[in-house]
């Protein structure tokens, strides 16, 4: 699978330019899109998804244009929305029989065996006669990434993943979309949340006010902090006027002080030392120095 972006623009009717000539590939495997809130990562799904025509522009998948094979992509497709939610009332095996039926799975008894297997897949097997909407957090999500599967889809596309999950739901998730990643397929992760996509992306992008401001794996983008993440060991005082300074990624207390981790280029007089850097540094120092620079220009 391949999606290919070319000069895309979106421009509400309000006049919000919330795409702002876009140029992007994505190849198969899970690519993570990066950005603050409103980057224009929901625009961009939109989008993808069929629900919104751009203004401009063209998408592709495979040979496919988007514009004039709509019904064919759509096919393709898995949506979990960020505010997915359910019927009321229905069990958890009967909301996924639903969502196949509506997929368009007339045979009842392929249907049956699709929805259990699915139901194995995303551990939600034994919790089938549960009430949908009784199910924790974390459930939801899964059975929500269930209906986005049960067609079968080569695209599969989730907004913000892990919002609202607890640290071994959000593992769970992401451990179940890398599984499904290594089919012949593509996984599009939506996120503002760098740990959703240092964890398991191969390829990513970084948008910001509408425009693309990184392409590439996270392994490029954490390179381009090198040499601008310090650990800084900081009195009482001095760390007052470090968080005045810098951005600061994580501050842990110590014998009499400080240890603070920021990104910065120098640090002028304070006792520190470089650090390597990961990706929430590289996304900060990003955010910080380009996009600022970028923005002005
Ligand atoms: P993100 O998903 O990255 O938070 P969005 O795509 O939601 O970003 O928003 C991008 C920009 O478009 C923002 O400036 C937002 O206010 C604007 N926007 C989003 N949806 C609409 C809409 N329905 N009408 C007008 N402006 C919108």
């Amino acid at each position: 699978m391949h999606i290919k972006i070319e000069n895309l623009n979106k421009v509400y009717p309000n006049g919000n330019y919330a795409i702002k000539n876009l140029n992007l590939e994505i190849p198969n495997g899970m690519f993570g899109l990066l950005g603050p809130n409103g980057a224009g990562k929901s625009t961009l799904m939109r989008i993808l998804v069929t629900l919104m025509k751009p203004s401009s522009g063209k998408v592709t998948v495979n040979d496919l244009d988007l514009a004039k094979n709509r019904r064919e992509i759509r096919s393709m497709l898995g949506y979990l929305p960020q505010d997915f939610s359910f019927f009321s009332k229905l069990k958890t095996y009967e909301f996924l029989d639903y969502a196949a039926r509506l997929a368009g799975m007339t045979n009842g008894a392929a249907r049956r065996s699709a929805v259990d297997q699915m139901l194995e897949e995303v551990g939600l097997f034994e919790a089938r006669d549960r009430n949908a909407n009784k199910l924790s957090g974390g459930m939801k999500r899964r059975l929500g990434i269930a209906q986005a599967l049960i067609n079968d889809p080569k695209i599969i596309i989730v907004d913000e993943p892990t919002t609202g999950l607890d640290p071994e739901e959000r593992i769970r998730f992401r451990n179940l979309l890398s599984t499904i990643s290594q089919r012949d397929v593509i996984i599009i992760l939506s996120t503002h949340i760098v740990g959703d996509i240092s964890s398991t992306c191969y390829n990513m992008a970084l948008l910001n006010q509408g425009k693309l401001a990184f392409s590439g794996s996270p392994e490029q983008l954490t390179k381009e902090a090198e040499g601008s993440v310090w650990l800084i060991k900081a009195t009482e005082t001095e760390y007052l006027e470090i968080n005045e300074k810098f951005p600061v990624i994580s501050t842990i207390p110590t014998d009499g002080g400080w240890e603070v981790q920021v990104v910065a280029n120098e640090i002028n007089g304070y006792l520190g030392k470089r650090i390597e850097p990961n990706l929430e540094h590289a996304y900060v120092h990003f955010m910080e120095n380009k996009l600022n620079q970028w923005s002005k220009s």
